[in-house]
């Protein structure tokens, strides 16, 4: 297949507490594109509102290291106790359908995306400050204090990886936030070198 007839792989990563949720959710709510949301897999207990199958696939932990152990996720990582790791086949199907595919995942997965598909597109949320961030992982209310501390410290280590990204996306509103990513998607998929064979052919140009 060639590489332009293959949709994009989109890596959506962040600190925790970023707010990569709520803005994956706004892009998906946008007009007019092809984008599929990868469901990620994971053993951490399902919060109150999260649907099996929709918001993640919730597994258990023997469940889950058998996944690795098959070779079925494109990555994983253990993030605050649980793993989460994204299904493969899933994620191959629908490229080769010629879809987008999004992942929203943390910083180690998607550094191992990106060593094994460097032909995604990676891109990093960040928060307008690191108090808003603080606030924002206090508010969700779910959490002990000793799981929030954790995910604080976490979010302190990732912050420093935002140069392994292709852009940086401030979540300063929501809807901001989801425009820049669309319009990165858009421009991504006008590169030259995604495009230039569909081009060629279209010209009636044979390629190399
Ligand atoms: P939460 O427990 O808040 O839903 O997610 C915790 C962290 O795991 C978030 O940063 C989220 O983006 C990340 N995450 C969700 N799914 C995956 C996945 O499939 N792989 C990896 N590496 N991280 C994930």
């Amino acid at each position: 297949m060639k590489l332009n007839e293959r949709g994009l792989l989109v890596v959506i990563s962040g600190p925790s507490g970023v707010g990569k949720g709520t803005v994956r959710k706004a892009l998906f709510d946008m007009p007019k594109h092809n984008l599929t949301y990868s469901v990620s897999m994971t053993t951490r207990k399902m919060r109150p509102g999260e649907v099996n199958g929709v918001d993640y696939y919730f597994v258990s932990k023997e469940e889950f290291e058998q996944k690795i152990k098959d070779g079925k996720l494109l990555e994983h990582a253990e993030f605050v106790g649980n793993y989460y790791g994204t299904p493969l086949d899933k994620v191959n199907e629908q490229l080769d359908k010629g879809n987008e595919v999004v992942l929203e995942i943390e910083v180690e997965g998607a550094q191992q995306v990106k060593n094994k598909m460097p032909d995604c597109v990676s891109i990093f949320i960040v928060p307008p400050g690191k108090e808003a961030l603080y606030e924002r992982l206090r508010a969700r209310g779910t959490e002990s204090e000793e799981i929030i501390q954790q995910r604080i410290e976490k979010a302190n280590r990732e912050f420093k990886k935002a140069y392994l990204y292709d852009y940086i996306v401030v979540n300063d509103e929501v809807s901001n936030a989801a425009d820049r990513i669309m319009a990165i998607i858009r421009a991504e998929h006008a590169k030259t070198e995604r495009s230039i064979y569909k081009y060629m052919e279209l010209i009636g140009e044979k390629e190399n």
